[in-house]
């Protein structure tokens, strides 16, 4: 992950977490340099393994300009080995998206990810300008210049106190956006002073902030999305969260480091060209090095699990994912890796009478640490685990069938909908085509339009 312009935003949202890292740097420009560019590709690039997949994230990536990114491009194309693929995905807000935007991201072939939080009302609710305005009418000024120009996009979704509370009406909203590709995450944001934010691990959590969601709100909107998903959309839809569990059943993986064993599968490369471990702890304390820096020390192995982290009952299954990184082991090697080591496997540290006994664990991992509660030296579960655990409850059923298919059929089986339409159409074939008009609601009842539905299929 790279944050071409760190925090910098033209936006300011209620919930984003990233503007207290202004704090950490005084100089007044947050735009990477050109040097620190070439230099991350010259120095990290050949490290990778054969596909890199690189993210664009901010604050708000656009606002390094397009002439910023045309010589990214040409750095990678300069630095990559012949048999290495580089994907470039673009996390934005859509405000700032043009024409010739859009024409250099469709030709350069970048998954654009596109933040929408529902529809308007409840998106302008915590998304707004620096001048404290609605959002959503600059959002979707970019989503339509995203279809007209044929780029690929997802949609992300942050979950707030209000919008959990409408998982059908969100859903519905997204669908229709046209994206098959949806992430929920939810705003899990403390309450604390700007001054702590960069010391690392708080000693005890401050009270979550009004804006986060309830931890059963978050549960109750997973699970509706999940029966959604289930019966109008398993075969041509995926939702992270949903696909992050199928993937545990399917290959005993977390595709998501939310629920993997340790925080070891990215790094975030900073503006100024400072390497963390992970996005939510850009402070002092977890600095891992800098792209230019030749000083970083050698590597130390983590330390192992303590808590018996398995997916499998198999000894090779066993190990840490850590092994299965995406970057070759030498490059830790220029990685403060004591300090790596210690941010990648402090998420295995979680309570052993919880956590360990817990008939999740498999699909869980204690989530992420950002979201676990801290009371003195104990680490205590993440305040997402009823959630957590109602979902999980809730979908694993119905996953254990489809995985179950899967393995047999090699697909997802087909969903009640589509069997549905099909006994339909056999009885009256002439049904789907009649006075349909492309923005009424299908007539399969899925919620979407018809345009954004049975008549694409
Ligand atoms: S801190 Fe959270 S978001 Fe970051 S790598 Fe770890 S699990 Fe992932
Ligand atoms: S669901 Fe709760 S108890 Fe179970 S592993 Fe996750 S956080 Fe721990």
């Amino acid at each position: 992950m790279i944050k071409p312009v760190g925090a910098a935003c033209n936006l300011d949202c209620e919930y984003c977490y990233y503007l207290p890292t202004h704090d950490l740097y005084e100089r007044p420009s947050h735009r990477m340099s050109e040097e620190t560019l070439e230099n991350m590709f010259k120095t990290i690039l050949p490290h990778f393994e054969d596909h890199v997949s690189i993210c664009w994230q901010g604050g708000e990536p656009t606002l390094a300009g397009i002439e910023f990114f045309k010589k990214a491009l040409a750095f990678q194309e300069k630095y990559k080995r012949p048999e290495q693929s580089i994907e470039n995905s673009l996390q934005t807000n859509g405000t700032m998206l043009n024409d010739e935007w859009c024409e250099f991201l469709k030709e350069n072939k970048f998954l654009v990810g596109l933040s929408c939080d529902g529809p308007p009302h409840l998106h302008d609710l915590y998304r707004y300008t620096v001048k404290q305005e609605p959002s959503s009418s600059m959002v979707m000024r970019g989503h339509k210049l995203l279809q007209k120009h044929g780029v690929e996009y997802n949609i992300l979704c942050v979950l707030n106190n209000v919008n959990v509370k409408h998982p059908e009406l969100v859903y519905n909203y997204i669908l229709n956006l046209g994206s098959r590709f949806v992430q929920f995450i939810p705003a899990i944001e403390w309450e604390e002073p700007a001054e702590n934010f960069t010391s690392g691990y708080p000693g005890e959590n401050p009270p979550l902030k009004d804006i986060s969601p309830d931890p059963e709100d978050y549960g109750r909107f997973l699970c509706k999305v999940f029966d959604l998903w289930n019966r109008h959309h398993r075969t041509h839809v995926s939702i992270q969260t949903i696909d992050v569990m199928l993937n545990q059943y399917l290959f005993s993986r977390s595709s998501l480091c939310i629920h993997s064993d340790s925080c070891h599968n990215q790094v975030t490369v900073e503006h100024d060209g400072s390497v963390y471990g992970c996005d939510h702890y850009v402070n002092s304390r977890w600095q891992l090095g800098h792209v230019s820096d030749k000083t970083w020390k050698p590597l130390t192995p983590p330390t192992p699990s303590t808590v018996p982290l398995t997916v499998s009952a198999s000894p090779a299954d066993a190990r840490p994912e850590w092994e299965h990184s995406p970057f070759e082991k030498d490059w830790y090697q220029s990685l403060d890796t004591e300090n790596f080591g210690d941010f990648a496997t402090r998420k295995m540290n979680i309570p052993e009478d919880e956590c360990g006994q817990c008939e999740f664990q498999r699909f869980c991992y204690g989530g992420c640490p950002k979201h676990r509660q801290h009371r003195g030296d104990k680490t205590e579960k993440t305040i997402l685990c009823k959630g957590y655990k109602m979902f999980f409850a809730h979908a694993m059923p119905t996953l254990d069938e489809i995985a179950r298919f899967y393995r047999h059929y090699g697909q997802l089986p087909p969903t009640e909908v589509e069997i549905e339409r099909q006994q339909q159409l056999r009885a009256d074939p002439g049904m789907m085509d009649r006075k349909v008009k492309p923005n009424e609601p299908c007539p399969c009842g899925s919620g979407l339009k018809f345009k954004k539905c049975c008549r694409n299929k």
